[in-house]
């Protein structure tokens, strides 16, 4: 089967009721997009973990070449930068942070330059002189406000031909995401962080793993009402959308692109083409009484 979707994986993952739904990749080293196969583009590059190893900030030329060196892996289909995401579990050696008690409530993601900005303006560079060559798209994670937006969008500058959009994976953001994408081209559901917030367990303790189930029915209520108020594209690019039976869920939800880890790509792509949207229950996932009943459906 999984020979049979690698064959497959240059085409359209089209569903059976006719919907094409974007199949992306998540990339967090420059071989991820060379291996891949069938990827629509690159829906997440975190670009945290594509320097993770350097101790000193590398240079807008250097973050740009490595920006183009991805694209054109994937055939100069557009790529999605997201910016500095550090804090909470991952800290950047360039980038140091004062200890927090509560660290993935505190300083992470945007919430990290407001006081520093001087630290994002080298990658809004990189990235501007990244699209000058090859379709790019900018996203800012972990954005909780309106403010945060016109503040991110003011840093930007001015836009050209990017395509500019924001994670959701907070749920205020999710809550008012029409507000907050007002002046976007596109928002991004964070999955692993969303369910975290929303469920409050922490992502990386064993002990609460199976409250943090990005099938929580709490969490596809907010997925459904970001798609149905957001007012723009809506992406997933978290864990969830790597999980093939989730992928339809999600498709069927309204969700136009995913991204995805690399082996995975030729596999949701196949269990999409395979897929009816319009007899997925998505009525019954939402009023599911918990995660394990949402599988049960699938
Ligand atoms: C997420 O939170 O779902 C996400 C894609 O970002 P990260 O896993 O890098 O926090
Ligand atoms: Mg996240």
């Amino acid at each position: 089967e999984r020979e049979r979707a690698i064959a497959d994986a240059a085409l359209p993952a089209t569903t059976r009721d006719g919907r094409t739904v974007d199949v992306l990749v998540n990339v967090g080293v420059v071989q991820d997009a060379v291996e891949v196969r069938g990827a629509d583009g690159s829906g997440l590059v975190r670009t945290e973990v594509l320097f993770g190893d350097r101790r000193t900030a590398p240079s807008a030329d250097e973050q740009a070449e490595v920006f183009l060196d991805i694209a054109r892996a994937l055939g100069n289909k557009p790529i999605t930068i997201r910016t500095w995401d550090i804090g909470g579990d991952k800290p950047l050696p360039f980038l140091p942070q004062e200890r927090e008690p509560n660290p993935f409530l505190g300083e992470r993601g945007l919430r990290v330059f407001r006081r520093r900005p001087e630290l994002l303006r080298d990658q809004l560079a990189a990235i501007r002189r990244t699209a000058a060559e090859t379709p790019v798209h900018v996203m800012f994670p972990m954005v909780t406000t309106a403010d945060e937006v016109d503040w991110a969008l003011h840093e930007l500058g001015p836009r050209d031909n990017l395509e500019v959009g924001i994670m959701v994976e907070v749920p205020a953001a999710a809550l008012r995401v029409a507000t907050l994408a007002k002046d976007l081209d596109f928002v991004s559901i964070g999955t692993n962080d969303l369910t975290q917030y929303t469920t409050a367990a922490d992502r990386t303790n064993a002990a609460v793993a199976p409250l943090a189930d990005g099938l929580d029915p709490a969490v596809l209520q907010l997925i459904d009402h970001v798609v149905r108020t957001a007012g723009v594209r809506v992406a997933v690019c978290g864990d969830l959308a790597s999980d093939p039976q989730a992928a339809v869920l999600l498709a069927a939800l309204g969700v136009t692109e995913l991204s995805a880890v690399g082996p995975q790509v030729p596999l949701v792509k196949a269990r999409l083409r395979q897929a009816d949207l319009s007899q997925v229950d998505t009525a019954a996932a939402l009023a599911a009484r918990d995660a394990a009943q949402v599988r049960g459906l699938l």
